[in-house]
């Protein structure tokens, strides 16, 4: 019998302003079977600097912007693809875990036709200063050029409230999972995964059923 192939892939999004922890909490969630994270700042990151799609990204991030949707886009698509054909992601039998994309609407509406959207897991920080003060930190941890300037870091905020956010009315609002970013770690660590576990089981449980 002919092999189902999947048209969407299974997919959470980590969602929240820089310094809202979804890199943290994405490498905690990877360890989970069934789930496999991608970072979109990670996979920029990992460009080489020489090459064309490095430049530019180099050029937008070194300024605190966002890099334009039509290059996101298809370096994230070839970096799924990627991953299927190396083996590291199997969209048959695992979920997708999404961090920093989409990140604007029409990102997620160029989005819409690859990604099947499970849950929205919103980091929210109310309080602008644990922002400010995690992003230093990371500076001086990691070295990140576009966590060292306050004013890069704002313009990286303003475009978060202004751009980003607004994708949370893109997708049904029952699928949002709202989590308070302000708390430890482990706390968000145990608070995202008593939400996702019962979807998780169910998505990846009824496909093998079926
Ligand atoms: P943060 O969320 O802390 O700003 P990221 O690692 O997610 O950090 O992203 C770093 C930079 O990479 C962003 O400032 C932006 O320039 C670029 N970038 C990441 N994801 C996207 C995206 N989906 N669209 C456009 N640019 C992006």
């Amino acid at each position: 019998m002919c092999e189902f192939e999947r048209k969407q892939i299974r997919s959470i999004l980590l969602f929240g302003a820089p310094g809202s922890g979804k890199g943290t909490q994405g490498k905690a969630l990877n360890q989970i079977p069934g789930l496999r994270h991608l970072s979109s700042g990670d996979v920029f990151r990992n460009l080489d600097p020489e090459s064309q799609n490095g430049k530019i990204f180099c050029s937008y991030a070194g300024q605190g912007n966002l890099v334009p949707d039509d290059v996101t886009i298809s370096i994230i698509r070839e970096e799924i693809q990627n991953r299927i054909s190396r083996r590291d992601f199997n969209p048959d039998r695992e979920i997708i875990l999404l961090d920093g994309i989409p990140r604007n609407p029409k990102q997620a509406k160029l989005l819409d036709d690859d990604l099947d959207v499970i849950r929205i897991i919103h980091l929210n920080i109310h309080d602008p200063e644990i922002i400010l003060q995690r992003l230093r930190n990371r500076a001086i941890e990691e070295g990140r050029s576009d966590d060292i300037s306050k004013e890069i870091i704002l313009r990286r905020l303003g475009i978060y409230h202004r751009d980003t956010k607004p994708i949370l009315d893109h997708y049904p609002h029952d699928k949002l999972i709202e989590i308070d970013g302000g708390l430890s770690p482990a706390s968000v660590l145990s608070l995202i995964t008593e939400a996702i576990e019962p979807v998780i089981n169910t998505t990846l449980f009824e496909d093998k059923e079926n």
